[in-house]
């Protein structure tokens, strides 16, 4: 089977999920990831079912499957602090509606920071969210993103996954998003990343594995920063997100890119047709940046 890779792409208010496929085949992806809307806020426009059947057409006829899409919730939901409760359940419910109602299957959520109340309060707080807005009807797969903790956040390791998840009531509705910058950071190391998976399995269990965010890093291993950098400019580097990407245990996982647009002359072009193609084709480019300045200006 060929790989299963795209990137993040836009959801904009004209054109919907139209428009998110049409971004999508403009980086010659087999699948991608957005935000339902503004990725730092929570004002989600109403869904427009013709746009919606639209998009799936324009997917039909790209072999892009439904199933391997992903939608990011905004990352300013924080399930970790209880002060905002009310505001996270309803606001999660809306958008575990809004997934259903597009058919993904994947929603990725960052599990949320602390902000001083502690590592076992923040847990049992993103516990007490999950469990009211999951129950044995919830479409979407929540993926709990590995986080790089920056901050108080947690998810910085498969242990604090691995506790929020036996704690979940209904138990699978539950998986887990591996982000390779922000495991670098939270200071798993990506040359050994068959000891990761082994590791991954032994805690969590590699079944649970549904996502993938593909990004190198600004930042050396355990620095907590969280910096995204384009494939191979990083310290993470090609050879590893290539070992990454192609893994045979992965090869059923949607890989998504999140890497930075490139900027020349204060403008902005997104580097994903040629990241994918060096992934896709495993051979590194050094030319990335001037490739993609070319090839958009
Ligand atoms: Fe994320
Ligand atoms: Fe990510
Ligand atoms: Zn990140």
């Amino acid at each position: 089977m060929s790989l299963i890779i795209g990137s993040h792409v836009s959801f904009s208010k004209d054109e919907q999920l139209l428009g998110s496929v049409k971004e999508a085949l403009s980086y010659k992806a087999s699948t991608f990831m957005f935000y339902t809307g503004a990725p730092q806020n929570t004002m989600r426009l109403p869904l427009d079912d013709n746009l919606t059947n639209q998009g799936l057409e324009l997917m039909n006829k790209n072999n892009i499957d439904i199933n391997n899409l992903v939608v990011h919730a905004p990352y300013i939901i924080n399930m970790a602090n209880d002060k905002n409760y009310d505001f996270n359940v309803a606001f999660l419910k809306e958008e575990i509606n809004r997934v259903t109602k597009l058919g993904v299957k994947r929603l990725v959520i960052h599990p949320g920071s602390h902000v001083g109340l502690g590592e076992d309060v923040g847990l049992n707080n993103i516990i007490k969210v999950l469990n009211t807005v999951i129950n044995k009807d919830t479409y979407p797969m929540i993926c709990l993103e590995t986080m790089a903790g920056k901050g108080s956040e947690l998810g910085t390791n498969f242990e604090q996954l691995k506790y929020i998840m036996d704690n979940i009531n209904v138990k699978d509705k539950v998986f887990v998003c591996l982000d390779t910058c922000h495991i670098n950071d939270a200071g798993y190391d990506l040359n050994k990343f068959d000891d990761i998976l082994n590791e991954f399995d032994n805690i969590i269990g590699l079944d649970k594995l549904k996502v993938v965010h593909v990004n190198d890093s600004k930042n050396a291993i355990n620095t907590h920063k969280d910096r995204h950098e384009n494939i191979g400019l990083g310290t993470i580097g090609f050879k590893n997100l290539n070992y990454v990407v192609n893994h045979d245990k992965l090869k059923d996982v949607p890989k998504i890119l999140e890497t930075p647009y490139v900027i020349y002359e204060d403008k902005k072009y997104p580097p994903y047709l040629f990241e994918i193609d060096m992934l896709r084709n495993q051979k590194d480019n050094s030319n990335l940046v001037n490739d993609i300045v070319s090839y958009y200006k």
